[in-house]
């Protein structure tokens, strides 16, 4: 294990944070560790060292160079103005890897800090064990996403409606800077303070536009169009993040903070699984409006620093945001594309995307598997090839996939690396972390883990993994 541990963050303004440790726990132990991730981080282990990582990734014996802090941020929760920051969570320290890439290592469910309100900062080893397999599926599915490192339960019980078994995360992220970090740093930094922040994500994220001399309207463009990256791909795959609020969204465009999540099966928009959101603002058919509302506070806390002239700041910075809704729609169209199949633009390609879309709503298709029957021309467990209308629907997309001189076969090439033939199901999700924190088994959180790892990839005997539960998920429910 080579430790290369830098803190960078710690040398910024002092209110951006505060140095402490992680809470020691009475018995770590190590449950998860994520070998490949270890590798590639310069921080793979001898196994017989399994006692020194559990020290390690419970926060009890701190790595050599860590200086270790919890970071202030604010946010916006269901669209109300908040304070918050880590209240369970320690950056340990960035680890500088052998290709100069810069990762946090942070632990999460590490105990009280200043930031926390409420709560015993400590986390449940059903949320955290949830996180690790979901996060590391995005990853897998090609999506950014902060990664899982390690999971260690802490032999202490965590109080929630019930006793938990508490456990702590080690996340690891290109920062965990978020848009709520800015609306922290409008807030309560002086601008020259706040110009230096800027500078310091720029130089960590975006050194691409480090000689621009709008560096603040800049930020906010590249911080857009990553997000429409990012929700494209959500909206590719099904995923519903649950809680977009604006301090669970990351200005490097990755992917955080799984705590509600889950994945659409039938196709409908209006889709809400967390329990809190009782409106539906975090559905699946709003994710792409909630981005924008979300960068939208994004631009506010960079007016000071767009133009001194505060009328032009807010003109400049609202034409940007302007802009997001047809970025968002390019890169919609062209995932949709890449799921059909469609090399190239043709004006009738929306109508035929929109019409495919209406069948799978009206015949309640499973929004995955619809369109690997799709792809594999195989539709005995489909029952919205029995109607007319998808059948005509068939013949027009099969004319439009080849009109170019594509071959079927190319065709079906295309789509196989854009529709996975995995998703991390909600009810064998459900069924892997009861088992794993129940009864201490954990061969179904495995075999998910395992076939999530080459999700676009078909595999024997997986049948199980495939298929929604007969009786639907209507009324499944998920917990921050
Ligand atoms: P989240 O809903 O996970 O995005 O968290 C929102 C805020 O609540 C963040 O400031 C968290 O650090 C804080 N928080 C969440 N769970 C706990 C907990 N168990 N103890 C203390 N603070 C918490
Ligand atoms: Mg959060
Ligand atoms: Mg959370």
């Amino acid at each position: 294990m080579k430790w290369n541990l830098q803190n960078t963050y710690s040398q910024l303004p002092p209110r951006l944070f505060t140095q402490m440790n992680p809470i020691s726990v009475k018995s770590p132990k190590l449950l998860l560790h994520n070998k490949s991730l270890a590798k590639s981080l310069g921080l793979e282990m001898n196994p017989l060292d399994e006692e020194k990582l559990s020290q390690f990734f419970s926060g009890n014996v701190l790595p050599n160079g860590s200086k270790p802090l919890a970071q202030a941020y604010a946010g916006h929760q269901f669209g109300n103005f908040t304070m918050l920051g880590d209240g369970r969570a320690i950056l340990l320290g960035e680890q500088l890897t052998e290709g100069q890439n810069l990762f946090d290592i942070q632990l999460k469910g590490s105990g009280r800090t200043p930031y926390s309100r409420g709560g015993d900062g400590r986390a449940t080893l059903k949320s955290m064990l949830r996180e690790y397999l979901i996060s590391e599926s995005m990853h897998y599915l090609g999506i950014p996403s902060t990664r899982s490192l390690a999971v260690v339960s802490t032999g202490e019980t965590v109080q929630r409606e019930w006793d938990n078994e508490g456990a702590i995360l080690t996340r690891v992220a290109k920062s965990h800077i978020r848009v709520g970090t800015f609306e922290f740093a409008h807030q309560y930094l002086s601008l020259e303070e706040q110009k230096e922040f800027t500078a310091y994500v720029i130089k960590r994220h975006y050194p691409e536009i480090q000689d621009s001399n709008e560096l603040a309207l800049d930020l906010l463009k590249r911080v857009m169009d990553m997000q429409a990256d990012l929700i494209a791909d959500w909206m590719r795959v099904g995923f519903i993040h649950g809680v977009m609020n604006t301090d669970n969204m990351s200005i490097s465009g990755e992917t955080i903070d799984y705590g509600p999540c889950a994945f659409m099966n039938i196709y409908e928009p209006k889709t809400v699984f967390s329990s809190i959101d009782t409106m539906g603002r975090y559905s699946f058919g709003n994710q792409p409006k909630i981005a924008h509302w979300n960068l939208s506070r994004l631009a506010i806390s960079l007016i000071p620093q767009i133009d001194e002239n505060q009328e032009i700041a807010i003109k400049k910075a609202q034409e940007t945001l302007d802009e997001f809704p047809s970025i968002y729609q390019q890169k919609w169209n062209q995932a949709i594309r890449n799921k059909l199949g469609l090399v190239g633009e043709e004006p009738n390609d929306i109508a035929l995307i929109e019409d495919l879309l209406n069948l799978m709503h009206q015949y309640k298709a499973d929004y995955t598997n619809t369109f690997l029957d799709i792809q594999s021309g195989d539709f005995s467990e489909n029952p919205l090839f029995q109607s007319d209308s998808f059948q005509d629907w068939y013949v027009n997309w099969i004319r439009r996939a080849t009109r170019n001189g594509q071959s079927l076969e190319e065709v079906q090439a295309l789509m196989s690396q854009y529709n996975p033939q995995y998703i991390p199901r909600n009810h064998k999700v459900e069924e892997a972390l009861f088992q794993a924190t129940e009864n201490n088994d954990y061969g179904i959180f495995n075999e998910l883990l395992h076939i999530m790892e080459t999700p676009y990839q078909a595999k024997e005997n997986t049948t199980a993994y495939q298929f929604p539960p007969i009786e639907g998920d209507d009324g499944y429910q998920t917990f921050c």
